[in-house]
């Protein structure tokens, strides 16, 4: 083989093997990808769902969609410039609430159910729905249990873990609870201050729950 034909050969395979590991989405996507297998359309686990309740028995809402004083810094300085993407429940009330269950607020599926990523989290679990026709995902955070799986059928008012401090009892005990009308990039998604990111894939709890009639678990 001539030289000439050889470095063209190198060149070549290089560029291929280049293009294969581009083309290759990162390994969130794929593990996401894994589970949408699980829950595709059609499949009973994303029936209509008929029933929505709260994902807390008769809880105080402690923070709101959008919280003018989630953003100001009134509820800490660590979370001044945020924008909150849905509603905190049971924040001002200590940590008696530890410990109480969490209900999934309609029929679906888990599509994740582990630790959140970074230093706030801890434990989170999605549930992905069928409502009205369209895709919702409802996420429940801080938990202190988790007590559902990945690809598993959960029901309204079913419980799937109970409240928590987030990541190494960072915080009151609370449930963090919001829901996403369009899928994000990974389930730890936080926009902090991007307001347009919050209007983009989050829906506000109020009008959620209200829409849908929703009853105590
Ligand atoms: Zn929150």
């Amino acid at each position: 083989m001539h030289h000439k034909t050889k470095t063209a050969l190198v060149i070549l395979t290089a560029t291929v093997m280049l293009a294969v590991i581009l083309s290759r989405p990162p390994v969130w996507t794929r593990l996401s990808e894994a589970v949408e297998k699980v829950t595709q359309p059609g499949k009973p686990d994303l029936l209509p769902v008929t029933r929505i309740v709260f994902p807390v028995r008769n809880a105080t809402i402690s923070t709101i969609f959008l919280d003018p004083k989630y953003f100001d810094g009134t509820y800490g300085a660590a979370l001044k410039g945020q924008w909150h993407t849905g509603w905190d429940l049971n924040w001002g009330t200590g940590d008696q609430d530890l410990g109480r269950p969490v209900y999934c607020v309609g029929g679906g599926v888990v599509v994740f159910a582990g630790q959140g990523a970074g230093q706030s989290w801890g434990n989170i679990v999605v549930v992905k729905h069928n409502i009205g026709g369209k895709t919702r995902w409802t996420r429940y955070a801080h938990l202190q249990d988790i007590q559902c799986k990945v690809g598993q059928t959960l029901q309204a008012g079913q419980q799937l873990g109970t409240i928590g401090k987030g990541y190494h009892n960072k915080w009151v005990a609370h449930l963090h609870f919001d829901i996403f009308q369009e899928k994000p990039l990974t389930w730890s998604h936080w926009p902090g201050g991007n307001k347009t990111a919050v209007l983009q894939y989050y829906i506000d709890p109020q009008q959620f729950f209200t829409t849908l009639k929703a009853v105590q678990p």
